[in-house]
């Protein structure tokens, strides 16, 4: 897919397991298991699904996904499969290199997010994008650092806190524009200062909610994440965000649904659903 000056390509980095309650909070089970079946440990499958962005200069890759180097028990609660994807694989697929990349925007330091930011060999860490800016907001970065005891095991510190020391991690404070035609939308309801990242041209807009929005199930406003730190923050910026989609016509990109890669939106009467689901992008389903 084409957006201004920058081909998009979809970088899945294999699935996880989360407990199907806390992705839904306070909607009953007999509800959100119709969309999102569960295992029988109450876990529901989620994507790790990254974007990346590439124009002559510049290769920019959105989030990093779990990640390597988990012991067996963090596999076993996350229920981790890797087997058909990883990040780097995905990346040789669409034919770059890691040290092609020329930028890594992440959303937010949840595990999930940016454990494929860094490798370990030798007992050592190194950023897994050497030639890489990293970039994250202030904010989101000096809480991930001191969290508190209920978000702590979000957190995992030596998968973001090598690229500071490096000298390679950012921290944006104010202004959206990244680049012409991508811009980073700040929200608070999940975590504090998480970032969208908004790419569009003159026709066209894509969202990377990240978090805002993980399943296409979602898109019911009182389908909230148990993890969100401000749950009815993140009910206004769903219904803010929601709206600008159904009357720009935008296309959300859902890093963490399984089955649906994107979707537009459309108002209803009880708010907001899927006008139409893509299993890709949506120019490429034909
Ligand atoms: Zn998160």
């Amino acid at each position: 897919m084409k957006i201004g000056n920058y081909k998009l390509s979809i970088i899945e980095t294999g699935t996880l397991g989360l407990d199907g309650g806390a992705m839904f909070g306070v909607v009953p089970k007999p509800l959100w298991v119709r969309t999102n079946p569960a295992d029988d440990s109450n876990r529901v499958k989620l994507a790790a699904r990254n974007l990346i962005l590439e124009n002559g200069e510049r290769k920019i890759l959105i989030d990093t996904g779990v990640g390597a180097n988990w012991d067996d028990k963090f596999k076993r609660i996350y229920n981790l499969d890797q087997s058909k994807n990883t990040l780097f694989d995905s990346l040789k697929t669409s034919g770059i290199n890691p040290d092609q990349i020329t930028d890594v925007i992440l959303t937010h330091l949840h595990f999930d997010h940016t454990g494929g930011a860094v490798i370990f060999e030798d007992n050592k860490i190194f950023p897994a994008f050497p030639n890489a800016r990293y970039y994250v907001r202030k904010k989101q970065f000096e809480w991930a650092n001191n969290p508190s005891d209920r978000d702590k095991g979000s957190f995992v510190k030596d998968r973001f806190y090598p690229l500071y020391e490096e000298g390679i991690l950012a921290l944006i404070e104010g202004g959206h524009e990244f680049e012409e035609g991508i811009e980073l939308l700040e929200i608070n309801g999940h975590t504090f200062s998480q970032q969208m990242v908004k790419i569009s041209d003159s026709s066209k807009t894509l969202l990377y909610c990240a978090d805002l929005i993980p399943f296409a199930s979602h898109f019911h406003i009182p389908y909230v994440m148990g993890y969100d730190l401000q749950p009815l923050i993140t009910v206004l910026e769903k219904k803010e965000y929601l709206a600008r989609a159904v009357k720009e016509n935008w296309i959300i990109f859902f890093e963490h649904d399984p089955e649906i890669v994107c979707a537009t939106v459309e108002s209803t009467e009880k708010g907001f659903s899927a006008k139409e689901t893509f299993k890709g992008f949506p120019d490429d389903q034909q």
